[in-house]
């Protein structure tokens, strides 16, 4: 098969970038994903009491507001459906290959061919590569002596197994990150006994969850005024959130006084106070809402485990502090290796380097979507951009209307007869003798000049240098343990990131045929 462009992932991020070349009018495309259903993130975690914690008419793509969420966090099942109905309403089924992993891409004769395996396994060619791939995908395992030899069933939190029954069961929770302040209360509610693994704890503020009436969700349906109103107010709440994470001392204060208050209003014994209280800066990690953990974790149904899981030692789990624990089933919300994803080695570029070796030190990137050596590449959700404060369904769709964008750029310098002008690889379209293009777009390969890589790189690496995310006092996946850079979240608002996007102009790609001198990218990338 050959395509224009091959879309790797069908999370929000590959159905976001789908979309976007749909409106482009740009029809040769084609999406792989590996699952058998589109999804990503709320595909494959499924574990109890699982939800957004950004509110939903936010928490969703702008061109397809969902009037039916049930709540103001909507459930995973949900978020998970709505995907499927967005796949649908873009008519992107045939597009589509599900169970299909990317095994490998490789920059060959100006474009690139790709390996896959599974329902639609063979050799693809395409013009342009868009890796949306995710970055919360593959499970951090802790590397604790003795886990396999641990008696029951052992998970993490992403792959959850519904066939083991939780009322009447101890489960030892390892973690205290988002997934457990979601799954903690739900599992106490389900009638399980919890022990609770925390190493470090977290900043959390009320949540303010509540279910829509049905006269809200009918108003909503009624009135796409009201529903668009309602996505503005709560962009606008969220983008007011990167000042006490970003570590502006006035707003970073107050956010602390309202978590104290929260804590010291649920929970009444000092002890467990003092045990739940952080002790690095506000937005150091990322900041939790929960109007229920607190009083769950304050349940006779709860022991806190104030150390990490040191190892399980002749069936029990031992903590760092040498406390001995029992359980029946051991559950790992652990979080996610984020920082080195695995995609990151399937790609080799135009040196023969692979994207993980590029990355050595750290994911790098020009507007966190295009990288130096690996030329009509594109990257969503990678590099610098997470965020701590708003919703990242929004950075994802920037980033898709910027690789548009960049792809009218193309087209232009073709059109005015750039030096490696050569024709989109397509279903119908070929390049003739006479050098013609019919039926396929005319294409000038874009490469980024390694030269705007290093300056977005010191760009945000100044931006970074005084927050909390590299000075507050923490671990955190935000910033990658080889270098100490901050690499996946973006140091901005939403509102920011769009401005940055706007200003590139495609001054950042060489000119066509520049890169053609090997001499001029060895070293520089
Ligand atoms: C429990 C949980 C709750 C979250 N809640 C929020 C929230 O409230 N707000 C927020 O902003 N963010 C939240 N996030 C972050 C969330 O991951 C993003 O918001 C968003 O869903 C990411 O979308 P994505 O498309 O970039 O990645 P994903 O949803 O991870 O999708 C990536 C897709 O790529 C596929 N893939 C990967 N490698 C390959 C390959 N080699 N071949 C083929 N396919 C491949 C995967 O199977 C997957 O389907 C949450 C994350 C988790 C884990």
């Amino acid at each position: 098969m050959s395509v224009d462009v091959a879309i790797v992932g069908a999370g929000f991020a590959g159905l976001a970038m789908a979309g976007a070349l749909r409106r482009a009018g740009r029809d040769s495309f084609t999406i792989l994903e590996l699952g058998r259903s589109v999804g990503g993130t709320w595909r494959d975690n499924t574990y109890p009491g699982v939800s957004c914690d950004v509110p939903s008419h936010l928490y969703g793509l702008a061109q397809h507001p969902w009037p039916d969420w049930s709540g103001v966090y909507a459930r995973g099942d949900e978020i998970h459906r709505y995907l499927q109905h967005v796949a649908d309403a873009e008519g992107l089924r045939e597009r589509l290959r599900l169970d299909t992993a990317l095994l490998s891409a490789r920059w060959v004769d100006d474009g690139w061919t790709l390996e896959t395996g599974g329902a639609h396994a063979g050799t693809t060619r395409a013009s342009r590569l868009v890796l949306a791939c995710g970055r919360l995908t593959e499970p951090r395992i802790p590397d604790v002596p003795g886990l396999e030899t641990f008696g029951g069933p052992i998970f993490h939190s992403a792959r959850w197994d519904h066939t083991v029954p939780l009322a009447g069961t101890r489960v030892a929770v390892v973690g205290t990150g988002a997934s457990a302040a979601q799954l903690v209360p739900e599992l106490v509610r389900r009638g399980a006994e919890v022990v609770l693994f925390q190493r470090t704890p977290a900043w959390i503020v009320p949540r303010g969850a509540r279910d829509y009436t049905a006269d809200e969700r009918r108003r909503f349906a009624g009135r796409p005024d009201e529903l668009a109103a309602l996505r503005a107010r709560l962009y606008d709440e969220g983008e007011a959130r990167f000042a006490s994470r970003s570590g502006d001392a006035d707003a970073a204060a107050a956010a602390v006084a309202e978590a104290r208050a929260h804590l010291a209003r649920q929970i009444e014994d000092p002890a467990l106070r003092a045990a739940l209280t952080p002790g690095y800066a506000f937005g150091c990690k990322r900041v939790l809402l929960s109007d229920d953990f607190y009083p769950a974790v304050a349940s006779p149904a709860v022991t806190l485990e104030a150390s990490a899981l040191a190892r399980i030692d002749g069936g029990a789990l031992v903590a760092a502090s040498g406390a001995r624990h029992d359980a029946d089933l051991l559950v790992l919300a652990t979080g996610f290796t984020a920082s080195q994803q695995p995609y990151a080695d399937l790609v080799t570029g135009e040196r023969g380097v692979t994207l993980g070796e590029h990355w050595a030190s750290g994911m790098t990137s020009f507007a966190s979507t295009v990288v130096a050596g690996f030329p009509d590449l594109f990257v969503l959700n990678g590099p610098n951009a997470s965020l701590g404060h708003n919703s990242s369904v929004l950075m994802a769709e920037a980033q898709a209307e910027y690789v548009v964008r960049s792809l009218d750029v193309a087209e232009a310098r073709a059109a005015a007869g750039s030096a490696d002008e050569s024709c989109a690889a397509d279903e119908t379209g070929a390049e003739d003798r006479d050098g013609a293009c019919h039926g396929a777009r005319a294409r000038s390969v874009l490469r980024l000049d390694p030269a705007a890589e290093r300056a977005y790189t010191e760009r945000i690496d100044a931006a970074a240098a005084s927050t909390p995310w590299i000075r507050g006092g923490c671990d955190n996946w935000y910033v990658d343990e080889r270098s100490g850079r901050l690499t996946l979240l973006w140091p901005g608002t939403v509102g920011a990131f769009r401005a940055m996007l706007d200003e590139s102009d495609g001054s950042e790609f060489l000119p066509a045929g520049a890169t053609r001198d090997p001499s001029r990218v060895r070293g520089e990338t």
